[in-house]
């Protein structure tokens, strides 16, 4: 297969650290492909994307998302199909989610030219980075950050675009303990949840290492007005199945939309499962529990895929699910999400790319 051009100026690595990926021990986020994609903005544009060897920046100390935050990213996962093609999964909803941010942070946005397009030279030309095994990919993590050298407060005028990506082992989806969070807020209305802004993971971590010490894996954060209303799960949005309906928060400007989110609500409601986007409280979860009616729970993300919740705490309530093995949707999900993203199932929706 050739390689798809888009005339990006690419300057290739003499040697390609490639021997250093253990596909029987790949360690996320510790190991990243030869290139790397890099644009500039100056001057209210964008100069030409180059395709570079991937290596540590040099940046002033002044630079402004240091101090001011103005940082946003993304998560994408490229996967080979059986036959050894890469294959990249709704790389356009990521490129007009990125730009929602940009909008809400005064960022500039970028074209679908130098987003999708981009990213898919970037693979073609790094795919041997692309695990095989089941469960693997190639995550892919395009950024922005704000690099004026300027200390005073303002929205700043040059930008930088990149591309990087890690190989991701296999996601063991041990089931999550989640904490519901009634004291501390992820996001606010008029805030920027809904983005993928980098302070919102700022402001979780604090949070998210007391639960953790208290011997829980994720946050199922409620709405700051009332802690009522369910949002979503660190990195993930939430589903709960309660008497055979798929119940999940509409998104909103405190709930980031996900991409998994939408492709899950998508293939539930071509199965005939009922979907019900809306306001979910955790008084309505606690009780459907108690009458037996809440049979799964789990999350998605690019990261994790669908990641069943074994239990959560919600003050004095310990809500305990049913074995996963037992749970129909949640699996069945797992299997339908991973053959359409492997390319073992026909993409009957557009939403598979080839790099
Ligand atoms: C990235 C993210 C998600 C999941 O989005 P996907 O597009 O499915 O990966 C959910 N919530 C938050 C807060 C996120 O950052």
């Amino acid at each position: 297969m050739s390689v798809a051009i888009t005339g990006i100026k690419t300057n290739k690595v003499s040697q390609s650290r490639i021997q250093q990926l253990d596909h029987n021990n790949i360690q996320f986020g510790k190991l990243y492909s030869d290139h790397m994609l890099v644009a500039h903005y100056e001057n209210g544009k964008w100069a030409a994307p180059e395709i570079v060897p991937f290596a540590n920046m040099n940046l002033s100390p002044a630079t402004t998302f240091f101090h001011y935050g103005q940082a946003i990213f993304e998560g994408v996962k490229a996967y080979k199909d059986p036959n050894g093609n890469p294959l990249i999964f709704r790389p356009q909803d990521n490129w007009k989610r990125m730009n929602r941010s940009a909008v809400r942070m005064a960022m500039p946005e970028v074209s679908e030219a130098l987003f999708v397009e981009g990213m898919k030279e970037l693979i073609a030309l790094d795919k041997d980075w692309i695990p095989t095994a089941d469960g693997t990919s190639l995550y892919i993590r395009p950024f922005m950050m704000a690099t004026d050298e300027f200390i005073g407060v303002k929205p700043a005028e040059k930008f930088t675009f990149m591309i990087i990506t890690s190989p991701a082992g296999p996601y063991y989806a041990k089931p999550v303990k989640i904490f519901v969070q009634d004291d501390y807020v992820r996001a606010f209305p008029g805030g920027i949840g809904f983005t993928k802004a980098a302070g919102n993971y700022g402001a979780s971590m604090y949070p998210t290492m007391k639960i953790k010490e208290m011997g829980y894996d994720q946050i199922l954060w409620t709405d700051g007005f009332e802690h009522k209303y369910v949002q979503e799960i660190g990195t993930m949005n939430v589903f709960f199945v309660i008497d055979g309906k798929a119940i999940t928060p509409n998104t909103s400007d405190t709930i980031l939309a996900g991409v998994s989110r939408d492709s899950v609500i998508i293939l539930l409601r071509e199965k005939g499962i009922t979907v019900e986007e809306r306001p979910l409280s955790i008084d309505e979860i606690v009780a459907a529990w108690k009458n037996g009616k809440l049979t799964e729970a789990f999350g998605t993300g690019t990261a994790a895929s669908v990641a069943p919740i074994a239990e959560l705490t919600y003050k004095e309530n310990h809500i305990i699910l049913p074995p996963v093995e037992e749970w129909k949707l949640t699996n069945w999900l797992k299997q339908e999400l991973g053959d359409i993203r492997y390319g073992r199932k026909p993409d009957t929706h557009g939403w598979i790319n080839k790099a």
